[in-house]
């Protein structure tokens, strides 16, 4: 017969289990019902030739089961990591920069369990792309960053002398040892043209506060704290109307926010700074997406996603590809 205590351990084991188990399980984030009214389309003069391109850089071999709760193990999702690039009469800006030609350098430097725990593969870097498309790089203004992780900035020291526009919190904590976590210290690089910025602007689509970038409401950034301290969301409106929600990591895959699904536990707690800060702009972004449905919401990470986006021209596909729908071959 087991000893009182075998069976403590073992009621302990199961309850551990049940509570990893769980912590993968489908648990929509409730979302309080709102009327189509509820937002009122911000008004925004854009100019009539905005572009909005795609420039993928390479991969994250993930799944779904690691991206969003009910998803599964078997459902391969290679993480998109990249840019895209606006174009706007004013000066084109890229939205994060994904892997830069210094990425194997910069990963060797991360903690060896995340080493472990990720496997990636680069395409081209940003600054190649452009180069081969014939982009003319005095048309770029800034690269304006989601949130400074190394995935999402890998590419900057590829451009010297641009500015690198973040949010003063996510730049704070940046450069802020003690915050460095679970991906480690920052690049040995730390001296960009950073230009970080506050939010100067009045509400937004139920965000608080905005930055209005070219003042025509055509680029629009708001406070979006919780996967890290100082994470945004970049709102995009072309002569169309408004058009994209670049929402950085706030989810990682669109089922975050159509199933209103978090990460699971074990890839919040790995992942997010403040889970829930997470989960406040999760309700406060599918709110905005159930009020205009038209808009294409952009997860960083979300092959889907950039597949709605235009392409450079002249991109060679030698290297990877990634798989569908964001299919290079086709490039022109
Ligand atoms: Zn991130
Ligand atoms: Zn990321």
């Amino acid at each position: 017969m087991p000893s009182r205590f075998a069976l403590a351990v073992l009621a302990g084991m199961g309850l551990a289990a049940g509570a990893v188990r769980s912590g993968f399980k489908p648990k929509p984030v409730p979302v309080p019902q709102l009327g189509p009214d509820a937002f009122p389309l911000p008004e925004a003069d854009p100019p009539d030739d905005m572009d909005v391109i795609a420039v993928p850089t390479g991969v994250n071999h993930r799944n779904a089961l690691y991206a969003y709760r009910g998803g599964s193990y078997f459902d391969r999702r290679d993480f998109y990591i990249g840019a895209a690039l606006v174009k706007h009469p004013q000066g084109d800006l890229l939205l994060d920069i994904g892997f830069g030609r210094g990425i194997d350098q910069q990963f060797s430097t991360m903690p060896k369990l995340f080493q472990k725990m990720t496997k990636y593969s680069v395409w081209r870097p940003a600054v190649d792309q452009l180069a081969a498309a014939g982009y003319d790089m005095s048309r770029l203004d800034a690269i304006l960053l989601t949130h400074a992780h190394w995935d999402h900035m890998s590419g900057l020291p590829d451009f010297p002398g641009v500015r690198v526009m973040v949010s003063r919190r996510d730049l704070e904590s940046y450069l802020n040892p003690h915050m460095h976590g679970r991906f480690g210290p920052p690049f040995s690089e730390t001296h960009f043209e950073w230009d970080p910025f506050d939010f100067d602007g009045g509400p937004y689509l139920g965000f608080p506060r905005s930055l209005d970038v070219y003042g025509d409401g055509s680029i629009v950034c708001v406070p979006s704290p919780g996967h890290t301290p100082g994470s945004i969301v970049i709102f995009v409106t072309t002569a169309a109307g408004l058009k994209y929600a670049f929402v950085g990591d706030l989810v990682w895959q669109r089922e975050g926010l159509i199933r209103r699904e978090e990460r699971p536990l074990a890839s919040q707690m790995w992942a997010d700074f403040d889970a829930n800060g997470t989960r406040t702009n999760i309700i406060k972004m599918a709110q905005v997406v159930a009020a205009i449905p038209e808009l294409v919401v952009v997860p960083a990470h979300d092959q889907n996603a950039f597949a709605d986006l235009g392409r450079l021209p002249h991109v060679k596909t030698d290297g990877i590809t990634l798989q569908n729908p964001v299919d290079l071959a086709k490039l022109p």
